[in-house]
């Protein structure tokens, strides 16, 4: 027993010297395995007079967990030792930082808060609605009635039980009569829904309608706010004309055109050679929906607009397909990114 003191003191002395870990596992086992020195002592326990087995016994203890936990220390430090030298075989730290790539906002979006910043100026608020709507909103109180021809121009999304998808923007019109009442002057920015995929109709897009219902608003008060708004967001003088048109929900209706941006009117491919770009539908609110929606038709007149914000996006930025839209290829997108 009076060697333990020695043994302990060698013991300790090969675990700090251990370099690997592989090494250190050898110590322990030479140490404290099944046939490791300090084993051997305390097997050799029996030979000792009984009296004295607790007393030694104790300190054989002891000393094992005193080696045991400087092997745990030993086998720690290796381990970090380890694998920061595996890191710094394969890990260059002057290399640039690949670092997070930045998003940025869709040009849809980014023609959509230039759209409403523009109105906001005009004197608009912004308004929202839902966009799974019922017949009433997105329909009848349009004047649509029921079984009307034109509901067949819209290729509706229909729910099992009978909503639908709203097929425009409009029924945020009737939503915001109904609870504003007159006069209001609102723009209603948001995703649409028809049954119709090519080139230039996506089955999902984005509209804007435009609403002013106040005493004696005119047509004329429309087409200076839709001129005055397309000149402001081309950032050019343009030409505008109307053309007679139709829509259930306004009385007159009128086809928005504008001079080309493309070749200044002078006829390219975009406009067909026409000069012209077909870029909104308007009109003066028909009574009807007025009187759907709450509002007093002799005292109050309206105008009403529509628009596709991503034809504006695609003008803007020279697009030709709008379904680069909603293909999310970074590749396109990211030549929009402005931050
Ligand atoms: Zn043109």
């Amino acid at each position: 027993m009076q060697d333990l003191e020695s043994l302990v003191t060698h013991a300790l002395g090969e675990v700090a010297a251990c370099a690997t870990l592989a090494q250190l596992d050898e110590a322990r086992v030479r140490w404290l395995g099944k046939k490791g020195a300090l084993t051997e002592q305390l097997k050799s326990l029996g030979a000792l007079p009984a009296a004295e087995r607790p007393a030694a016994g104790q300190r054989i203890n002891e000393v094992k967990e005193r080696l045991q936990a400087a092997i745990e220390a030993r086998r720690a430090g290796l381990t970090r030792a380890e694998i920061e030298r595996e890191l710094a075989g394969r890990i260059d730290v002057t290399l640039p930082g690949r670092g997070e790539r930045r998003g940025g906002l869709h040009p849809v979006t980014q023609a959509r808060l230039r759209i409403e910043t523009l109105f906001r100026r005009a004197g608009f608020d912004v308004a929202t609605g839902p966009e799974i709507e019922d017949d009433f909103h997105n329909f009848e109180a349009l004047n649509f009635p029921p079984n009307h021809p034109a509901r067949a121009m819209h290729d509706t999304f229909y729910f099992p039980d009978g909503r639908l998808l709203r097929t425009h923007t409009s029924p945020v019109q009737i939503r915001a009569m109904l609870s504003q009442g007159a006069p209001i002057a609102v723009v209603a920015p948001g995703r649409v829904y028809r049954c119709d995929s090519d080139m230039t109709h996506s089955p999902m897009f984005h509209q804007l309608e435009g609403l002013k219902v106040g005493e004696s608003v005119s047509f004329a008060n429309m087409k200076a706010v839709l001129h005055g708004f397309l000149q402001a967001f081309f950032e050019r003088d343009l030409a505008m004309r109307l053309r007679p048109s139709y829509f259930p929900f306004t009385e007159p209706s009128a086809e928005v055109d504008m001079s080309c941006v493309f070749c200044e009117g002078k006829g390219c491919r975009t406009c067909k050679h026409t000069g012209w770009l077909e870029i909104a539908g308007c009109g003066m609110v028909h009574p009807n929906v007025l009187m759907a929606s709450g509002v007093d038709a002799e005292r109050y007149t309206g105008y009403a607009f529509g628009m596709g914000i991503d034809r504006l996006a695609m003008l803007r930025y020279g697009v030709n397909d709008l379904r680069l839209f909603f293909e999310s290829d970074l590749r396109f997108l990211e030549q929009f990114r402005t931050l």
